[in-house]
Parts: structure tokens; sequence; C-alpha cells
């Protein structure tokens, strides 16, 4: 019999780890997982901020209460992973007008309404464009212009997408969702998927099955195998590898192809919108915004849509903490990204003092993470548009030889989110496994005709 195929696995966030998991339990012992930073965990990520971790990536695990059970809420259950339930619709009843007043209730409820309403209506606008004709497009729908106008559609179109149209996560595994509020941060759940098959000792993995700070720059692939070239000069060859990096690599040029993909594939990966999503935490010596019922995310309604618009106290998660999250998205993530956090942090409180005036006192430290910039990353998460035709996550997600794509943004259903990118990497693995399987089985029917 011909030895058992090897595989390498181009990165270690949760997809590929979960990848690596399902192979190591299918007998796949020839296994490398190459990863280009100096740590597993991709984008979930903890850091120590004040006295407390806060997650720099994913935060929640979103899709809970529903009639399927969220894998990802299973194994942090399993666990004892300390969460807490965050309620997203108090926002709309804590929008602050630049001079700090917060809209009435009857107001913002209306905006919210109009806004959602409008949404639909766009939606379905395209859709029955996209089956009729695309050039008898009609406007259905209301242009935001006023500063709550603008803050409810950031919030309707960069968060809360599940009131305008059905998304696999909320409708298969529940509406609920829950923030990670653990010391060990949501990684944990990474870490202890490890150890089911790496070897570990005292929280570290010590197994050279796993590789960190190789960044690949090259899949070399023919039908024979792929031949993996890294930055720093190392080869390595395998059967088959397994690439879990974001779509925002793949739209780089991290790493090359040779041959180069397909036409099919490059065009598929460039249909694929990317999300950057920023969360930046700031740090004060007391509290000066309302806490209780209600109060855990505020907005701030400014003309300029995206400007430091949505905002969360940590004191839910961790009391005491005195720290606040202002979350940014796309151009403003990328704009904030590329001037230093000083200027951020200036800005920041610009608009908190609009919102809870002139004496409050200063942050007295600011996190930004870069998830732009970071050249291993490129992106927060894939963003298909809202009418999107499953042949391009079909053709991202389709191997290329024996080069098989995995990812959260190979996930057809779940795109986007850590359950994505576990269950991404569960299928993946399976393909591969079977691929194996019909490569021996082809062997086995040359073998008998010779
Ligand atoms: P990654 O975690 O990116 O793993 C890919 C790995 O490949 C990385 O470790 C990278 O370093 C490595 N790599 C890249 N290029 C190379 C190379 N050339 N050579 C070697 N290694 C390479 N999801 C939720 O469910 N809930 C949330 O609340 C949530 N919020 C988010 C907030 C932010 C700010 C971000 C950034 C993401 C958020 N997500 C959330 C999405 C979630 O984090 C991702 O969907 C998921 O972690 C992606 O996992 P992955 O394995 O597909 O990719």
């Amino acid at each position: 019999p011909s030895p058992p195929s090897s595989v390498i696995i181009i990165g270690a966030g949760v997809s590929g780890l979960s990848a690596a998991k399902v192979l190591a339990e299918n007998g796949i012992g020839d296994l490398l997982i190459l990863e280009a930073s100096d740590r597993i965990g991709g984008r979930i990520r903890k850091e120590k901020f004040g006295d407390v971790s806060v997650e720099l990536g994913a935060g929640w695990i979103a899709g809970v209460g529903g009639k399927e059970s969220n894998p990802v809420w299973e194994i942090a259950a399993k666990l004892g992973l300390r969460t807490c339930f965050s309620d997203y619709s108090n926002a709309r009843y804590n929008i602050y007008d630049r001079s700090g007043k917060i809209f009435p209730s009857g107001i913002a409820a209306d905006s919210y309404k109009k806004a959602v309403d409008s949404a639909i209506q766009k939606l379905k606008g395209l859709e029955s464009n996209c089956v009729e004709d695309a050039t008898n497009r009609t406007d259905f729908t209301l242009t935001p212009k006023t500063p709550i106008e603008l803050a409810i559609d950031f919030i309707l179109h960069d968060f809360e997408m599940a009131e305008v149209e059905p998304i696999s996560t909320y409708v298969d595994f529940g509406e609920r969702e829950f923030l990670v509020a653990d010391e060990r941060g949501y990684e944990y759940l990474l870490y202890k998927m490890a150890e089911e098959f790496l070897f570990t000792s005292e929280g570290k993995i010590l197994d050279n099955r796993l590789k960190l700070n190789k960044v690949v720059r090259e899949l070399q692939h023919s039908r024979n195998g792929v031949t993996v070239r890294t930055e720093d000069g190392c080869v390595f060859e395998a059967d088959y590898v397994i690439l879990s990096a974001s779509i925002g690599v793949l739209q780089s040029d991290l790493i090359s192809f040779r041959p180069p993909l397909p036409r099919w594939k490059t065009e598929a990966i460039e249909k694929c919108d990317v999300m950057v999503y920023t969360k930046i935490f700031l740090k004060f010596p007391y509290k000066f915004w309302p806490c209780g019922p209600g109060k855990e995310f505020f907005i701030y309604a400014h003309e300029r849509r995206g400007y430091y618009t949505f905002w969360q106290h940590m004191e839910n998660a961790y009391p005491g903490s005195n720290i606040l999250v202002v979350t940014l998205t796309n151009d403003e993530s990328k704009r904030v990204e590329s001037q230093s956090d000083e200027e951020t942090l200036k800005e920041a409180m610009v608009v908190l003092r609009d919102m809870f005036g002139s004496d409050i006192p200063d942050a007295t430290d600011i996190l930004v993470p870069r998830w732009w910039n970071n050249r291993f990353q490129r992106c927060s998460y894939s963003n298909y548009p809202m009418i999107s035709n499953n042949q391009v996550i079909n053709d991202i997600k389709a191997p290329v030889g024996r080069i098989f794509f995995t990812g959260e943004h190979t996930s057809e259903r779940f795109n986007g989110y850590v359950h994505g990118g576990h269950l991404a990497g569960i299928d993946t693995s399976k393909a591969v496994l079977e691929e194996m399987r019909k490569d021996e089985r082809q062997k086995g029917k040359q073998n008998q005709n010779f």
C-alpha cells in the first residue's frame, strides 16, 4: 500500500485548527500547520487592557437559543467560558445628538422603523431587478441624510442586517448573542481544541507539527503534490494543502501560485467584499456614562456616517473596568488605522464630550487594532453582497488541484463568524479525506491493471 497522504495546513485560526483536528482524528499523521504570525488564533485574539482581557477580533458568540445548537456555543459551554448576554435592541433608544441630548424614544423608534422598511424595500427591489431587468432599477428607498438617519443606517447595515434579511446564523442557531467576557479570552477555545491533537505542556503548544512565524509566499502545485515556500526560505512538501488565509489575504499578493490560479477562481476572490471592523478600547479613571438595564450600547449621531457612531460600555462584562468600546468600520477604520493613536484619542474625546459634557476625564489609555494593515489579515471578515449568487462562494471554496480552501469566507451559510470558520474547517478537511480515498481507489485500480 502507498504511504498515507501528507497535508499542510496554512493558518492556525479557528478554521485551520478545526481542519487539522479532523485530519488528526482520521489518522493523518503527516500533518503540518504553518502559521505566519507568532501565535495561534488569527482573528480571535485577546489582549490585556487595563486590568482585563479585551477581544480585539471576534467578541461574540452569535446565534444562540434557536432550533439548532451553535457548535461554538457548545464548546464554550463545555469549557465554562464566561459570557454575558448582549441586547443590542436597546441601542436605538440611546441615540445622542451632538449637543448631548438623547433623541426621544418615539422619534428614534419611528426613524428606526422607516429605515428597516426602506432597507427591506431596497432588498426586494434588488431581488426583482436582479431577475427582471438590471437596467430598469427603481429606487424605492429613502436616502439617509440627517444625523439620526445616518446613525440608524450605520447600525442597520454595518451591524444588524438580521432585521432586514434572514441570516442563517440567527435563523438556524437563534437570535441571541453572548459577549465573551473571560480572562482566558475567546482564544481559550482554540487552545483547548489544539490540546486535543497537539502535544502541549503547561498551556503551551510544544508540537513540531505546528510551526509559527512561517509566512507562506508561494504554492507550487501539480498533479503529484504541492511545494510550499516560506518567506524565510524554507520549503515544505505535501500531497495536499489546505489554505485558510482570509479573503483579504487572497486578494493581496502575499501568496503566489505556480501555476497561477485559474481565472474563475481569481474573479470570484475579487468579487467578495471585505469588511473592516475596528473596536477601539478606551480606559477611563472613572465612569461618567449611564449604566444599568438597557444602557450597554449607545449611539452618537453625527453628520458623517459611521463617525464614532456605535459605543458600548464594558461594565456588564467587567464591572469596574471603566472601559468604553467604540466600533468603526470600513473607510473610518482605514482612516483611523493610518493615523496615530493620539489623534484617534483626541477625536474620540471630542465625541464623548459632545455626548457627556466638557467636564468628563480624559481617557488614560487607548487600544486601536489594525486588521486592515495587518498583511496576514487585510480585513476583519468577508462580506458577500446582500443579493449574491452562491456561485461566487462556491468558486472561492472550490479546490484547485491539490490546494483546498477553507476559512470563514468559504462558509456558505455562516461566513463572517467564528462558527463559520469552525464548520468550514471541518467541511474542507472532510473534502480532503474524500479526495485521498478517491486517489487510493484509483491507485488500487492501476495496480490491478498491471
Ligand atoms: P483567521 O482567524 O484569519 O486564520 C487564518 C490564519 O492564517 C491567521 O492566523 C493568519 O495569520 C494566517 N495566515 C495568513 N496568511 C498566511 C500566510 N501567507 N502564511 C501562513 N499563515 C498565514 N465572529 C463572530 O462569530 N463573532 C464576532 O463577534 C466577531 N467579531 C469580529 C470582530 C473583528 C474585529 C474581527 C476581525 C472578526 C470578527 N469575527 C466575529 C469574525 C471571526 O473572527 C472570523 O470569522 C474567524 O475568526 C475567522 O477564522 P479563520 O480561521 O477563517 O481565519
